[in-house]
């Protein structure tokens, strides 16, 4: 026995999933070539498990201010704002982003996990309530035991179970914060956000939404979510991550609430971290302004999220409910899943295998996330590939054509 022992169980899971030949956690892709295209093992590979949803990884526009940045200012800034102070950059790139969202307020953090944490740790105190989505994302979760408040979970996107839990709140002190998720990071759905900005109302609690997924991807500018429901208004709360849309990493949040500058002096994982660096600073900036200037890209990001789903739906696969750009394939064992996923990355896709316990329903999904940079060929090669590799496997009816004529 050891310190180590209570890991058997989960070893016992990895050792037989590498048994099977699949082994998601070991890819190594030998070089990325562009923002859809690696090689993997000395394969051409089209990239479908990236959350590059704009496909700005290689812009120029980034990439050299980028460079620029580590010229003028270094490769890092060596610790945290409050005790090595704040690059122009960092000031300036909060500027562009409450800025992009109209906004007063904007705190970056140095992941989109330590932006969920340091908020949803801080906002709600022990005599809160912290009211989340039962499907929320891990840092969600996490920020909810590392805060102080009690913590109510309602089922997965229904307003009404968020309506009764916050009935039974009603009597009692403090705040309730509620916090959903945009576009849901593994099926791909979206939050009901006008029903529960009406619950929100009629309880009189806060929202927050994590547009981790959805930043650049809906709404007519590409705030998210909360803007193309038309419901910013009533959302108290945005945050998101650098690390999709924009390309590099790093977190933020959003608000006009005003006192909201405190938070820089009271949320931990905002204090006692490294701030981001120079080059990530100067290439999510750069980032922000091409998702800007380029309504184009998002245009072509929502025809290839409709064509690989409605093309995926047709030749028969379960699919998520949402055409959105992350299609979840749900398969109902682990061990197809895990054989399938490994034929297509040989065949030269690489997507996502998401399993028990991380998926919502414990069932496995093959996840993709479509990007603006991929082409229509790109897309029916994989619908292609994966409908080949289904019927195979025994998981499509034979007759059926991925296209309708
Ligand atoms: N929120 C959601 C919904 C996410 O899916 C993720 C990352 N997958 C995060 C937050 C964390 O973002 P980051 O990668 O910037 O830490």
């Amino acid at each position: 026995m050891s310190l180590l022992s209570k890991f058997q169980p989960l070893a016992a899971r990895y050792d037989a999933l590498r048994a099977s030949g699949a082994d998601p956690f070991s890819v190594k892709f030998d070089d990325i070539v562009s923002s859809v295209e690696g090689v993997l093992k000395g394969k051409r590979t089209l990239l479908f498990g990236t959350n590059n949803y704009l496909g700005l990884t290689f812009d120029p526009h980034s990439m050299e201010r980028s460079i620029e940045a580590i010229r003028m200012h270094g490769t890092g800034t060596t610790g945290s704002r409050i005790a090595n102070g704040s690059y122009d950059g960092h000031a300036e790139l909060e500027r562009a982003i409450a800025d992009f969202y109209g906004r007063k307020h904007c705190m970056v953090f140095s992941t989109g996990y330590q932006a969920n944490l340091a908020m949803i740790s801080t906002l709600v105190g022990k005599d809160d309530h912290l009211v989340i989505d039962a499907d929320s994302h891990a840092s969600i979760y996490d920020a909810s035991r590392l805060g102080h408040a009690p913590v109510v979970r309602f089922r997965h996107n229904n307003p009404d179970d968020l309506a009764k839990r916050l009935a039974r709140l009603k009597d009692q002190p403090g705040d309730k914060l509620i916090v959903v998720e945009g576009i849901y990071s593994m099926l791909g759905d979206t939050a009901p956000l006008k029903e529960f900005v009406d619950v929100k109302k009629e309880f009189g609690a806060y929202l927050m939404v994590d547009e981790a997924h959805s930043m650049g991807v809906l709404g007519k500018r590409g705030r998210g979510l909360a803007e193309r429901e038309g419901v910013e208004d009533d959302v108290d709360f945005v945050v998101g991550t650098f690390s999709k849309s924009l390309a590099s990493v790093g977190g933020y949040c959003v608000s006009s609430m005003e006192g909201f500058e405190i938070l820089r002096i009271a949320a931990r994982p905002y204090m006692f971290t490294a701030s981001l660096p120079p080059a990530i600073i100067a290439s999510t900036t750069a980032a922000l302004e091409t998702l800007r200037a380029e309504p184009q890209r998002r245009e072509k990001l929502t025809a290839n999220s409709r064509r690989f789903y409605n093309g995926l739906k047709s030749a028969g696969f379960t699919v998520g409910p949402e055409a959105n750009p992350i299609v979840a394939v749900i398969i109902d064992k682990v061990d197809v899943a895990a054989a399938f996923w490994k034929r297509l990355v040989d065949e030269g896709m690489y997507l996502n295998l998401a399993l028990p316990p991380a998926t919502p329903s414990h069932q496995a999904f093959l996840r993709s996330s479509v990007s603006a940079a991929h082409t229509f060929e790109h897309i029916d090669f994989a619908i292609e590939l994966m409908t080949r590799v289904g019927r195979e496997f025994g998981l499509l009816p034979e007759n059926v054509h991925p296209f309708p004529p």
